[in-house]
């Protein structure tokens, strides 16, 4: 290409200097031809200013500035002006030197090609025409003198015909430069239209332009936006050679945009400068190209370097400069867009590759974490789970050796499980860091760290080590240890996986813990259910066994257990109660667990039976309330007992009392003498036999009383009695007892009580039983205080004692017949234990109610009510 190019560069064109010659050459063929035929002084004077003149026409061809343009039209107006003066003095229209029009003529066509030329050419000729028209041509020209100026005619028609087929030969050379400089511009638009890297496309551009015009230099720089610093990236010299020199020189850019501010402009964007921050050569001119992209930034530039002679190279190829200029920046923005781009899908491949590599390792890890999950799923046993998880993580990461350390709660030390080699592990070493710390610890080399405690030459030998706390939730069970012999086998994935696993391993191990758990739970559960069902049958048989009737209900008082004793007392079918509320049942009250103690008994009858209903809400430890319990007691043979009993009494002492009454007088006869004196040692067994004669008869006495009062045949004959009086009366009657016991008796009678409403001997003997053991239980020196009060509807009497009191173990049995309570006193004073069993009757008999307070060695109060009469 670069020689193509210079075989057709400049067109050959005729040298100025010869046109001049040549003008200069006729001008004296004139000049002589004027001597030679005696022109007049005027013409030969402007002949030769002419002569003088015209040369410099020739050396004024193609004029290339205004002024040089200008220049050249004043000199050609001068030479028109010259030859018309010549033509006009040597004899106008006749004039023999008319050739002096000639040099103008054709200057006018060299130096104004196209329409001004040929304007120019026809005014000059059409003026001469009309010179012709007013005077004819001198017919007296001599032979050599005609000879001479048609050789000089000729030589200039010659030069004409040179300058017009040169002119021609330009034309077409421009025309092939064109076509070459367009097949430049599409080979190097088409390798830059598949070039991708930015070095590539500008050492295509730069090769392009060089052979554009094979110039003295060529580069490429590219401009760095941030620093505004150029860097030379392509450099090539004449004949394509490269300039390694110059190539990756750095130079700042303001250092060039300064000289090309002071450079000249040449067509769109190119300035024209005598010097490059890189090349400084006399006789040498640059052009700098920018390069700019679409978007007007400035990507680099194209300088072309070439000596000045090449000027005309360089003004043809500008328009192809300023395209390749635009097409290279156009093709680092495609290139850098391409580099970007790829570097794009790089990243976004090695992303993928990153995300396959990671998928892989998640499915291998998912794969080992699988099949220890699936493994530990199928065992519920502590030590399988260990073993599994160990074997299966030491195979994945191709282990040589590993265990699993539990703490031992109580004693807070690491103990191996599931090596072969069972030994305890102080909390100190690798494994009581990482239980200590609960994170895992990888050891590249374990001569190189602290923590390995070194216990066997096994140990002292180095190795890697990962360790990673066995955690379930947030709680640290133990350490998972794993040896390699390579040191620096493990990699923080690995020790991600074994943290998985233990993991797992850490739930399968607290499912195991908890299922023997619950199994040693259900277990003993068993056992005490079995106890339960075992003391609940045995209760039932007891229930069923006793004869009482029992009932019991649960706690929305639905029967739930009916024994038989109740079917048989009740006479009920227990099938018909059970599920149905207790209420529903004889001698239960309707809320059994509001009752309070007076109505916890309920005697009844069922046909011919009596029935005593003991009714009691059951609680449990904590007071809730668990449901109820009805007690029957067939009270029926009791009763028939009771009742031959109180006869049996009744008769006997009935007929004991008339024999005692006669036993009696007798003896009191015998001692007042009615038989005869009695001898003096006969007189103490009669007093004792009298003595114990009055016993006797006092105890029939009560026991009668009592057979009475419990046969229902006492009567009371009620009347309005002053109770006042009745305790003052029964007083003075006991007042010798208390003098003889020596016990102190007060009254405390308020004036002005109301009546009472009472059987006034049945009362007198309510008084005396309670004043009487007032005074029986009070040691000597002691006092007794009866009093009276109103209490509203009732009248209330106190006797209060300062005696011996009643324990309280005998409490309860007080107003029980025949129960004497244990005291100091006891065996002094004698008593039936039948006095305060009546007394109750009888008061209750009146409609009262009797209670006593006491207490050891302080003294008793027996108290009783009766309704006002
Ligand atoms: P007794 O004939 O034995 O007095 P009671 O029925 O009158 O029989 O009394 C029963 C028991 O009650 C007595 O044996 C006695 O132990 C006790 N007792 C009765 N009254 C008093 C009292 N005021 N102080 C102490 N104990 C009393």
């Amino acid at each position: 290409m670069s020689k193509q190019a210079t075989s057709n560069e400049q067109p050959p064109t005729i040298d100025p200097r010869w046109v001049g010659f040549g003008f200069a050459v006729f001008a004296l063929a004139l000049l002589v031809y004027a001597l030679s035929s005696a022109t007049p002084s005027l013409a030969l004077a402007a002949l030769l200013a002419f002569a003088a003149l015209v040369p410099n026409l020739g050396l004024l061809t193609a004029p290339r500035s205004k002024v040089h343009r200008l220049l050249a039209l004043a000199l050609l107006v001068g030479c028109v002006a010259l030859a018309f003066a010549v033509v006009a003095a040597s004899g106008g229209a006749a004039s023999p030197l008319w050739p002096a029009l000639l040099p103008p003529i054709f200057a006018a066509l060299l130096l104004l090609p196209g329409r001004p030329g040929v304007g120019i050419t026809a005014a000059i000729w059409l003026s001469y025409g009309a010179f012709t028209l007013v005077a004819p041509p001198d017919e007296r020209l001599p032979a050599a003198a005609a000879w001479l100026l048609r050789g000089a005619e000729v030589g200039l028609v010659t030069l004409l015909v040179a300058r017009t087929v040169s002119a021609q030969r330009a034309l077409s050379a421009r025309a092939r430069t064109r076509e070459l400089a367009l097949h430049i511009f599409l080979t190097s638009s088409n390798r830059l239209r598949i070039s991708t890297s930015v070095q590539g496309v500008l050492e295509e551009v730069a090769e392009a332009v060089q052979s554009a015009g094979d110039f003295d230099c060529v580069t490429l720089s590219l401009l760095d936006e941030g620093t505004r610093q150029a860097s030379v990236a392509v450099a090539i010299g004449a004949s394509g050679r490269r300039l390694g020199a110059v190539e990756r020189l750095r130079f700042p850019y303001a250092e060039l945009a300064e000289r090309m501010e002071r450079g000249r402009p040449v067509g769109a964007h190119a300035v024209e400068v005598d010097t490059l921050p890189f090349r400084n050569l006399p006789a040498e001119q640059h052009l700098v190209l920018p390069l700019r992209t679409q978007h007007d930034t400035q990507r680099g530039l194209l300088t072309v370097s070439t000596s000045r002679q090449s000027r005309a190279i360089l003004d043809e190829a500008l328009p192809l400069l300023e395209l390749l200029a635009n097409q290279a920046a156009v093709a680092i923005d495609n290139a850098d867009l391409y580099t970007t781009m790829a570097q794009r899908v790089r990243h976004a491949t090695a992303d993928l590759e990153r995300g396959a590599e990671e998928l892989r390792r998640a499915r291998d890890r998912a794969e080992v974490l699988y099949q220890i999950a699936r493994a530990l799923s199928l065992t519920l046993d502590e030590r399988q789970v260990l073993d599994q998880t160990l074997s299966l993580i030491v195979a994945h990461m191709g282990c040589e050796r590993g265990g699993i350390m539990l703490l031992e709660p109580n004693t807070g030390r690491l103990v191996y499980r599931t090596t072969l080699e069972r030994q305890r592990v102080d909390p100190q070493g690798l494994a009581g860091w990482v239980l200590a710390n609960r994170v895992h610890a990888i050891v590249p080399d374990t001569t190189q760290d602290a923590r390995w405690q070194v216990r066997s030459r096994f140990d002292a030998v180095p190795r890697s080590v990962l360790a990673v706390p066995v955690m379930l939730e947030h709680e640290a069970l133990g350490v998972l240890l794993l040896i390699h012999s390579e040191v620096g086998h493990f990699t923080v994935e690995h020790a991600q996986i074994a943290t998985a696993a233990a993991a797992q391993a850490a739930a399968a191990l607290s499912k195991a813990q908890l299922h023997r758990h619950v199994s040693q739970q259900s277990e003993q559960l068993g056992v005490v259910a079995r106890q339960r069902e075992e003391e609940a049958s045995k209760l039932i048989s007891v229930l069923r066994s006793i004869g009482d009737g029992v009932v019991v209900s649960d706690r929305h008082g639905l029967v739930r257990i009916v024994n038989p004793a109740a079917e048989a007392i009740l006479g009920i079918r227990a099938e018909a109660f059970l599920g149905r509320p207790i209420s529903e049942l004889p001698g239960v009250p309707a809320d059994i667990g509001a009752v309070d103690d007076a109505d916890r008994m309920q005697k009844f009858a069922v046909g011919e039976r009596t029935v005593r209903a003991h009714c009691a809400a059951v609680h449990s430890s904590k007071h809730e309330p668990l449901g109820s319990v009805v007690v029957y007691h067939d009270l029926t043979l009791e009763e028939i007992a009771d009742r031959l009993k109180t006869e049996l009494v009744a008769t006997a002492s009935h007929e004991l009392r008339t024999p005692m009454t006669s036993i009696r007088g007798y003896v009191d006869m015998l001692l007042l003498g009615t038989f005869g004196e009695v001898p003096e040692g006969q007189r103490e067994p009669l007093r004792v036999i009298k003595t114990n004669v009055v016993r006797l008869v006092l105890l029939i006495e009560d026991l009668l009383d009592m057979s009475r009062v419990e046969a229902g045949e006492v009567q009371l004959r009620a009347e309005r009695v002053d109770v006042g009086t009745v305790l003052s009366e029964v007083a003075q009657v006991l007042a010798g007892q208390f003098r003889e016991r020596r016990v102190g008796l007060s009254l405390d009678l308020p004036p002005g009580l109301p009546p009472a409403s009472a059987d006034r001997q049945r009362l007198e003997q309510i008084v005396v039983n309670l004043i009487g053991n007032a005074c029986k239980y009070t040691p000597h020196g002691g006092e007794v205080r009866v009093a009276l009060r109103n209490g509203g509807s009732e009248l209330r009497v106190e006797v209060r004692d300062t005696g011996v009191g009643i324990p309280e173990e005998a409490r309860p049995h007080i107003f029980t017949p025949f129960y004497r309570a244990d005291n100091p006193l006891r065996d002094e004073v004698g008593g039936t234990g039948l006095g305060l069993s009546i007394t109750r009757k009888l008061v209750e008999l009146h409609g009262g109610r009797i209670w006593f307070e006491s207490k050891v060695n302080e003294g008793s109060t027996f108290s009783f009510t009766l309704p006002l009469g």
